[in-house]
């Protein structure tokens, strides 16, 4: 860093704040927004618009404002922040402008004195008489005969001790230098194609701008590079593992798909035969099928991947399932055995909690290939689990482990057939980039006969409606969720389980049959209240987000959710897709406190049933740094690109990465060296942005 130019030891420093600890990184470190200072307005025309915004609340109070004026008298206030202010004039008008906190700056602005200004404008009263004011934000004296230049100038990302401006002067410094670590890598004909330039013409523009529209043009030009060497880093990936092969071939006897709706005695939806059609397919092939199943909660996900356990079974391999929670293992491993027994599979569970003989007895099966199907939590993954021959690996609400888990499952055999699956709607936008090395199946139909969730949003003081909603439903032979964030006191201003459990089974449900369930509590105490929930020996079961996934219990109409407001829009549908599994009508009661603004950001839920629809305004109204791991590539900022805003781009970079790797999977041809060589470089950095 301290090659640069005018960066000491205290400026590298404060740029280290920022990630920014090379040249290379600064050189990767781009302007977010700009500011158009290439016109100064009049004076008039500022105080017109400040004027005809006072007193209308629809508006914003203040507008940004550049504006170059002649000082005619200074004042200075000592009140508790010192504050400045200058009358300044032009030729159609006058108007204050004042500094806060900056006493320092009086003794330099005298009456006569030129300046430029940027600032907001704003109209106030002041005794009485609405005037407008500046209150500035940059300031810079011009000399006498000095003409203004206006420039569009950068806005970098900056922090309380090193402003933009001071990003913008280094930059600016040592374009020179800094540009030396741009290298063109797209081969001439994506660049011939795009009609796109040199990078480096591209790379100065976005820093040093000479019209909006040319800043706009050169950073479509970096963001499809950027896009584009994610898009390659992915298709590579898939070329590789459909190249390696090694999979076993797994093929479906004419018939089988009737047989299998014959005997789990279900009439499968379209979309789940399509989808099992597309897995049987992809497990056809000598490439280790990596497939991503994306489907609402109970949209009959776990009738699919039956099906491929089927397949698998027929051409005699073994599968493995792996669920979060030993809760949702065990309720796979109930409803899977017997679904599975006219097929001849043999089903053992795997769970941490088993005895020590369980477990070996288990391990024994899967070790001989005496057990079909594995049903079982991380226990799987453990060394020393063996399988005689895996060749299917389900991995349930996938999003709930990490990378190295899945791999390690995939592990236990050479290139078995690979199914995740989710519950939580991933946006196709995002779906495209942090997946980008999986194909996407979607269940987008639900079973019949099932009505939708219907949902209403209360605030907190109302939440007594919301029990004695319960109460009535209790009444009908129904039973009721009632979550509740936080466990016990420790996260103070949230309700907690348990509290919330003393006040139910005290006050409000004396006579009603109340327990709970939360997440620390040991797997077997949990599985049996459990047990008796779905007994219907429990009316409200008190819980913590434990029930978010999986369980099934279709007698449950009711679910009222506290403190919504601390949850995701896509987290509050997976939980209310907790009831709803029967046929009868069922209800989510969403509670959010009095104070806060959460009810319009809730209401969506009441709206729509889609989780799709969910996930994309959950994502819009996020942001998608939420989703973490997206976006960690590129510069030390993260990607210029925003895989949201600038979809279209990215898609069009994946089609031209797709082919280029259909043409060329080795990257052998020589105009498809650049781009071998910085994928090597950035292979760590790419390779976090490919889930698998
Ligand atoms: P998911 O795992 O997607 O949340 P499940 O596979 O658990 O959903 O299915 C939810 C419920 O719907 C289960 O009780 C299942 O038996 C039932 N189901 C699944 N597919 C069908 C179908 N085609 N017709 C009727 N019921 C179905
Ligand atoms: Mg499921």
């Amino acid at each position: 860093m301290l090659d640069l130019r005018g960066v000491g030891p205290e400026l590298a420093r404060r740029l280290g704040a920022l990630d920014i600890r090379t040249p290379r990184d600064l050189a990767a470190t781009y302007p977010r927004d700009y500011k158009d200072w290439r016109r100064p307005a009049p004076i008039a025309e500022i105080v017109r618009g400040a004027l005809a915004r006072y007193g209308r609340p629809q508006e914003p109070e203040s507008s940004e404002e550049i504006t170059v004026a002649r000082i005619v008298r200074v004042n200075e206030f000592r009140a508790r922040i010192p504050i400045v202010s200058a009358d300044v004039e032009d030729a159609t008008g006058k108007l204050k402008a004042t500094w806060f906190g900056r006493h320092r700056f009086a003794g330099r602005l005298h009456p006569g004195d030129r300046i430029f200004i940027y600032g907001r404008a704003q109209a106030k009263r002041t005794r009485g008489a609405v005037g407008v004011e500046l209150n500035v934000l940059q300031h810079r004296s011009l000399a006498e005969d000095e003409e203004y230049e206006g420039a569009i100038v950068p806005v970098y990302r900056a922090t309380k001790d090193l402003s933009s401006r001071t990003i913008a002067t280094i930059v600016e410094r040592n374009l020179g230098a800094l540009e030396t670590f741009v290298r063109d890598v797209l081969p001439p004909a994506l660049l011939k194609k795009h009609r796109f330039g040199p990078l480096r013409q591209a790379w100065r523009e976005l820093h040093r701008p000479t019209t909006p529209e040319g800043a706009a043009a050169a950073r479509e030009r970096v963001v499809y590079e950027e896009f584009f060497g994610i898009a390659l880093a992915a298709a590579l990936k898939r070329a590789r593992r459909i190249a390696e092969g090694g999979a076993l071939r797994l093929e479906a006897p004419p018939g089988l798909l009737d047989e299998f709706e014959r005997e789990v005695g279900l009439r499968l939806t379209g979309a789940q035969r399509r989808v099992i059609e597309q897995l049987w397919n992809d497990m056809a092939r000598p490439a280790a099928m990596n497939r991503l199943l994306q489907g609402d909660v109970g949209s009959g996900k776990t009738l699919v991947a039956a099906a491929a356990i089927v397949l698998a079974a027929r051409n005699g391999v073994q599968s493995a399932l792996m669920a979060p929670t030993e809760i949702l293992a065990a309720q796979h491993a109930h409803k899977l055995a017997p679904l599975l027994l006219p097929f001849g599979i043999r089903v053992d569970a795997l769970f941490g909690s088993l005895g020590a003989r369980d477990r070996e007895r288990t391990r024994a099966r899967l070790a001989s290939g005496e057990c079909d199907l594995a049903i079982g939590t991380h226990a799987l993954i453990v060394e020393g689990v063996e399988f005689a021959n895996l060749g299917l690996a389900v991995i349930d609400e996938q999003h709930r482990f990490g990378v190295a888990q899945r791999a390690a499952l995939r592990s236990k055999s050479r290139a078995p057939h690979t199914l995740h699956m989710t519950a939580t709607p991933i946006p196709r936008t995002l779906a495209q980039t942090k997946y980008a090395d999986l194909d996407l199946s979607v269940i987008d139909e639900m079973p019949p006969g099932r009505t939708p969730v219907e949902t209403y949003v209360l605030r907190e003081s109302r939440k007594s409606l919301a029990y004695d909603f319960v109460r009535k439903h209790v009444a009908r032979g129904r039973q009721a969720f009632v979550v509740a964030p936080a466990i016990d006191e420790s996260e103070a201003a949230l309700t907690s389980a348990i509290a919330e459990l003393d006040v139910l089974r005290r006050d409000v449900f004396p006579d009603l049959r109340v327990a709970l369930v939360h997440g620390r509590m040991p797997w077997r105490e949990k599985e049996a209240v459990m047990e008796r929930f779905v007994r219907g020996e429990v009316d409200v079961l008190t819980a913590t987000t434990v029930v978010e996934v999986g369980v099934d219990i279709p007698n449950a109409s009711v679910m009222v959710i506290l403190d919504a407001h601390r949850y995701g829009l896509a987290q509050l549908h997976q939980l209310r897709g907790r009831v709803g599994r029967g046929a009868a009508r069922s209800y989510c009661l969403v509670i959010s406190p009095d104070e806060q603004g959460d009810v319009e950001r809730l209401q969506v839920l009441a709206e729509t049933n889609d989780g799709f629809k969910i996930a994309e305004e959950d994502l819009r109204l996020r942001g998608e740094g939420e989703f973490a791991g997206t976006l960690q590539a590129g510069g030390s900022g993260g990607l210029l690109g925003s895989v949201v805003g600038d979809f279209a781009l990215y898609m069009r970079a994946k089609a031209d990465a797709d082919a280029l790797v259909g043409a060329d999977p080795n990257l052998a041809r020589p105009e498809h060296r650049a781009l071998r060589e910085i994928l090597d470089e950035e292979a760590t950095a790419r390779a976090m942005l490919v889930s698998s």
